[in-house]
């Protein structure tokens, strides 16, 4: 990758998260433009020109300006699934500054292939390919290591979780009298990270495994 390409990435420009460089682009003026995958906080991924970005002539992927994004949505009918926020989580880890995670993974250099990272039917791929089902959890072997194909394997929560358990970790749902709300709470490290309220148990329940995928969690205890 050419020097004058690396200074945006990893940035985050309104809704979109700068992911890599794309191409370039030769203007009628003959000017050269730059373009990068970008990751949109809803989750689908663009390809934006550089100074749309930074000007915010772009602001995301298109979700905020219309529907259109719903419909871009079906394309690959997996946007909702279970593997793709394991990929979108993935992706958040590693290049969203504020993620909470960030620190222990983009923060120490741990990155995803570009293969993978350009496009999720590679990853899909790659997951249908190497044993990928409901109950397991993308594991990195080498915990140093790099989000890719050689690095990555399909394990069950138990088995990560017995290699790293922190100790005082909660992921709590209940419900509040006063406001006749479900709360949704997750704490990492004594540290509350994750906490909204729904007016349904089965939605708190699934914010909480979302958060739960999204951010690669490890097994702690659900009080009710
Ligand atoms: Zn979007």
């Amino acid at each position: 990758m050419r020097k004058d390409c690396e200074n945006i990435i990893g940035n985050k420009y309104n809704k979109l998260t700068v992911l890599s460089f794309s191409h370039y682009h030769k203007q009628p003026n003959g000017a050269n433009k730059e373009y990068y995958v970008c990751l949109c906080d809803c989750g689908k991924q663009k390809i934006v020109r550089k100074d749309m970005l930074i000007y915010g002539g772009v602001k995301s992927c298109g979700c905020l300006v219309s529907e259109k994004s719903k419909e871009n949505n079906k394309k690959h009918g997996l946007y909702k699934s279970r593997i793709y926020q394991i990929y979108y989580g993935m992706l958040q880890r590693c290049y969203n500054t504020k993620n909470i995670k960030y620190d222990v993974y983009g923060g120490r250099s741990i990155s995803v292939c570009d293969n993978w990272k350009n496009d999720f039917k590679n990853f899909y791929v790659w997951a249908s390919n190497n044993g990928y089902n409901e109950n397991l959890t993308l594991d990195r072997i080498d915990n140093d290591g790099n989000y890719c194909p050689e690095n990555c394997r399909w394990t069950s929560k138990a088995v990560q979780s017995a290699n790293r358990r922190p100790k005082s970790n909660s992921y709590g749902v209940c419900y509040c009298k006063k406001i006749k709300r479900y709360r949704s709470r997750i704490c990492l490290n004594n540290k509350t990270v994750f906490n909204k309220y729904y007016k349904t148990l089965e939605d708190a329940l699934k914010a909480r495994e979302k958060f739960i995928i999204e951010n690669n969690l490890p097994n702690g205890y659900a009080g009710l």
